[in-house]
């Protein structure tokens, strides 16, 4: 398997970027990657306030795969998640939700081991995720900060071991980058954090020509998920439906009203993140209840 070392860092999507590494569709891949402080927080005397704000949230890429073109979707199966030995979380940091609570900004390094991050003696499962997964969009490059149609940062705490991640190509190539796993994070990462963690990916990266689709969709075992991202909550859980309903119909083969009404009773909408530059929303609807609805 082709190894992508973690040196190899972008801070923003753009199609400009020369590639790093290049791949055939079908090829599987392993991606190091920094937590989102480039290691800067990992040191025991580092302090929040002299951390180079210009190295927040590196992604490691981009990754070019052959044929890739905008209008075909990128299928990438994520096949395993390893975490690195310790994770960092803060807490009052500028633009979490309790923010106002706090009059500094505290940084806790949370040793992660066999699947356990241990917090002041108590223990939490880890559920490692993708903070940062994204490809080159087709206008002006976008910040790793920021989530959008390209993927990028956005903080599903379903993209994980196990799913395929469906992205827009917009760009020749794709240009794929990964970076900002969280060794677990809650839905919202209200505190504008997860558990931080450099480690690395596994992914296998296919492509399907002329799809199309404009959308990112997820898949597990489980489920179908579409997700979306807006400026606000209103709008991207709009955007995360209609995207579910064009998935129903387009995909498919659904009628209009079925698909609408399967929605309503059995989509459930779930917040991503929401201190992001866009927030993130996602709806999930079960497989089986899709097969049902369809016999
Ligand atoms: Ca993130
Ligand atoms: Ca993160």
């Amino acid at each position: 398997m082709k190894k992508l070392g973690r040196e190899h860092v972008i801070y923003a999507h753009d199609k400009c970027d020369d590639p790093v590494m290049f791949i055939n569709p079908g090829e599987s891949i392993c991606v190091e990657t920094y937590d989102c402080y480039q290691g800067q927080m990992l040191p025991a005397d580092a302090r929040y306030e002299q951390c180079d704000r210009r190295c927040i949230n590196p992604a490691t890429g981009p990754v070019y795969v052959r044929g890739a073109e905008p209008g075909d979707t990128l299928k990438i199966e994520i096949m395993d998640i390893r975490l690195g030995a310790v994770g960092i979380v803060d807490c009052g940091t500028p633009g979490s939700v309790l923010e106002d609570q706090f009059s500094q900004v505290t940084v806790k390094r949370l040793p992660v081991k066999d699947g356990v991050i241990f917090y002041d003696g108590k223990q939490v499962p880890a559920e490692p995720m993708i903070g940062i997964i994204g490809v080159a969009p087709a206008e002006e490059p976008v910040s790793t900060l920021s989530p959008g149609t390209h993927g990028g940062n956005l903080d599903c705490r379903r993209i994980t071991k196990g799913a395929v991640l469906y992205l827009p190509v917009s760009a020749t190539g794709a240009l794929l980058s990964v970076g900002d796993l969280h060794a677990v994070m809650g839905d919202g990462e209200v505190g504008n954090c997860g558990v931080e963690i450099e480690g690395s990916v596994e992914l296998r990266v296919d492509l399907i020509p002329k799809t199309e689709r404009k959308y990112i969709m997820l898949e597990n075992q489980e489920d179908w998920i579409t997700i979306a991202s807006a400026e606000s909550l209103d709008q991207a859980s709009e955007a995360a439906v209609w995207q579910m309903s064009d998935f129903l119909q387009q995909t498919m083969g659904m009628e209009a009203v079925d698909a609408g009404i399967l929605l309503t009773l059995a989509g459930n909408l779930a917040v991503c993140q929401v201190v992001n530059p866009l927030k993130t929303v996602r709806m999930e609807l079960s497989k089986a209840q899709i097969e049902r609805w369809m016999s």
